[in-house]
């Protein structure tokens, strides 16, 4: 049984979808947890959720993590409120930037990479030194398959994930000692509002590309990212961790 009694988790983007499931899961197993979303109605009434399920404490502050000072103020505030973070998960996220090279505009690149890199960046930097003063931490970045393989049409979504497989690989290089680990997670298709809002024939096309042939539920990668924030997986460092039921193998 994982237990994250006493722990502080933080879950950027999680007023729906894959970030509100690992917010329940570790909400479940006994963590207090900070919603954090740039739908600030919609992270108060996650929290209040989670607290009534989970009987921990919660915290809910709207925050877009593209914007530095949101950020720096938004952490020093949970901080001095619930704690300082132990578990911080990189999970807000956009994947409405479609299109191909050619017809990418150059403010929409800027944007996704602002939010879909830089923001987990501005995260990660604000709560480390204080994972480092207290010798333990998790932080775990919710990347892509396509930051592994690429996307068509996906330039921005695709380039912004791989970044985040090297930010996931330098913290954990940086910081092992401290017992702090970072690793990656990379979903293929799960069924989130997200997944819901790509055309069906599309999201069938997807689908099949994994051998299992159907998409994957949050509580799947909320399971992984509960596992890789838990004191057992103190061995895992800077990994990327597909979960995907084999979608990057060769099928036909
Ligand atoms: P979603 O759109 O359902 O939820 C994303 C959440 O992030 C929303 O609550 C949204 O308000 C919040 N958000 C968006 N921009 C933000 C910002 N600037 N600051 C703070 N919060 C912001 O998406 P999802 O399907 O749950 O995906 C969550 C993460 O998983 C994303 O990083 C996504 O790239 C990744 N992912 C999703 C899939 C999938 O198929 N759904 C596959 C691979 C990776």
């Amino acid at each position: 049984m994982i237990d994250h009694s006493g722990r502080v988790a933080a879950v950027t983007g999680s007023a729906r979808g894959i970030g509100k499931s690992i917010a329940r899961t570790l909400a479940a197993s006994g963590a207090n947890v900070a919603i954090l979303d740039v739908n600030g109605d919609g992270a108060q009434a996650c929290a209040r959720e989670l607290k009534e399920e989970c009987s921990v404490i919660t915290w809910a502050a709207s925050l877009d993590i593209s914007s530095k000072e949101q950020v720096v103020d938004v952490f020093e505030r949970l901080t001095a409120e619930i704690g300082a973070v132990d578990i911080l998960v990189n999970n807000a996220g956009i994947t409405t930037n479609v299109n191909v090279i050619t017809e990418m505009p150059m403010d929409a690149w800027d944007r996704e990479i602002s939010i879909n890199l830089s923001g987990a960046f501005y995260c990660a930097k604000q709560v480390l030194p204080s994972m480092a003063e207290r010798q333990w931490g998790r932080i775990v970045n919710i990347s892509s398959l396509a930051g592994a393989i690429g996307g068509f049409g996906q330039c921005s979504y695709a380039a912004a994930k791989a970044g985040l497989l090297g930010l996931t690989k330098t913290i954990a290089l940086e910081h092992a000692r401290n017992n702090i680990t970072a690793n990656a997670v990379l979903p293929g298709l799960v069924n989130t509002e997200a997944a819901a809002a790509v055309p069906e024939k599309l999201r069938e096309r997807i689908t099949n590309t994994a051998p299992i042939r159907r998409m994957a539920e949050p509580e799947e990668i909320a399971n992984t990212v509960s596992f890789l924030a838990s004191a057992e997986a103190s061995y895992i460092n800077g990994a990327p961790i597909f979960v995907t039921a084999g979608a990057e193998l060769f099928t036909f």
